[in-house]
């Protein structure tokens, strides 16, 4: 229960969902009515808050600007067929905040800071969750250092923030990927397993090259020897290679998904063979020659599975099988929507009511 006392609420005036044509979403460019705010100085959460979404004043020398002391969390939102707000798996994008938090020198955010504030404000603007197939409510939490100050040194003062916005049907039209021989998204030691600012300011240049040269994404290979395949852009990347899903270990350098651990889930469940370890450049590239690759996609929030259409590698596009052949993850797509819509029974406890 949400013990609404400790969050201020100012509404909006005149709500903007009248503006909003739900049918035609473009992706994070439109935000629900109010957003949450939470501040943590002199070592303890303050001023929870719900107040219109929209311009706040900030001190031009935070860290969170200057030196990327700042983090996120994505997660999303649905309507079941009774108008119950579902959201997915939100503990576990806790949890992983909690983890980018520790490395980046930040406070741990206590789970009625994270969790109320999520409830109150989809209490607030729950018809702003979408109920066209396809569509959803994106959810994102954030995080930013806030001292005054502009040397180098872990903030003090930090502030915590929840913003949503209705995403429209992501269109899993098929990517074009490359795999990336030279530049590196995250190195071990480095902060590759936290979903810190930093690390995607990073990646922006080589995907514009791959962009340039007609690929959507890259896929990042480790930063020592670009010789093992990690992930492909923000997402996490899995394979079925003869019969069995295979994706790269976990580690220092792989952001560890909440869409990548529920498709192993269930796979698992439907008795696939399924391998977490470490995959070579050299495997894959004989793999897609030989054809024993059977399909290759994306895992993340934003698009669940992203099918893989194309690998490029040193020159050579390699050609995956039709994606209506894709069986596995076909399966997995519908799956993972019906369970998130509270269409089918969902048995592994992953729906959070609101
Ligand atoms: C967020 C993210 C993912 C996907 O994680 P989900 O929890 O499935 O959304 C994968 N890789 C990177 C680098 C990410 O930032």
């Amino acid at each position: 229960m949400v013990d609404t006392q400790k969050i201020s609420i100012e509404r909006i005036a005149n709500s903007r969902i009248g503006e909003v044509d739900f049918e035609n979403i473009p992706f994070g460019r439109i935000c629900s009515d109010h957003m949450y705010v939470a501040d943590f100085k002199n070592g303890e959460w303050t001023d929870q808050r719900i107040i219109p979404y929209g311009p706040m004043p900030l001190s031009p020398s935070i860290p969170g600007i200057h030196y990327g002391q700042s983090i996120f969390e994505g997660l999303k939102g649905y309507k079941d067929p009774s108008d119950r707000a579902l959201v997915f798996r939100p503990a576990d994008n806790w949890k992983r905040m909690n983890k980018s938090a520790d490395r980046m020198c930040m406070p741990q955010i206590p789970r009625e800071i994270f969790m109320d504030g999520l409830q109150a404000l989809i209490n607030l603007d729950r018809k702003w969750i979408p109920k066209t197939e396809g569509s959803s409510l994106y959810i994102r939490p954030f995080m930013f250092g806030t001292d005054e100050y502009v040397g180098i040194r872990p903030s003090d003062s930090h502030r915590f923030m929840i913003i949503t916005c209705p995403v429209g049907a992501y269109y899993s039209t098929p990517v074009k990927v490359k795999i990336e021989q030279k530049y590196t998204r995250a190195i071990e030691g480095g902060t590759g397993y936290a979903k810190a600012g930093g690390n995607y300011g990073g990646s922006l240049y080589p995907a514009k090259l791959a962009q340039d040269s007609g690929y959507h994404q890259v896929i990042w290979t480790d930063g020592k020897t670009h010789e093992f395949i990690e992930e492909s852009g923000t997402m996490n990347v899995m394979f079925v290679i003869n019969d069995t899903l295979i994706t790269p270990e976990l580690g220092d350098t792989i952001l560890n998904g909440i869409t990548r651990d529920s498709v192993l889930q269930l796979a698992r469940k439907w008795g696939m063979k399924t391998e977490e370890r470490k995959l070579t450049v050299k495997e894959l590239v004989e793999g897609l020659k030989k054809g024993s690759v059977k399909e290759a996609f994306g895992a993340g929030t934003a698009a669940t599975i992203a099918h893989i259409e194309l690998i490029g590698y040193d020159d050579e596009d390699y050609y995956l099988p039709s994606i209506t052949e894709r069986k596995f993850s076909n399966r997995v797509y519908k799956e993972l929507d019906a369970i998130k819509r509270g269409l089918t029974e969902d048995s592994f406890g992953w729906i959070q009511k609101f």
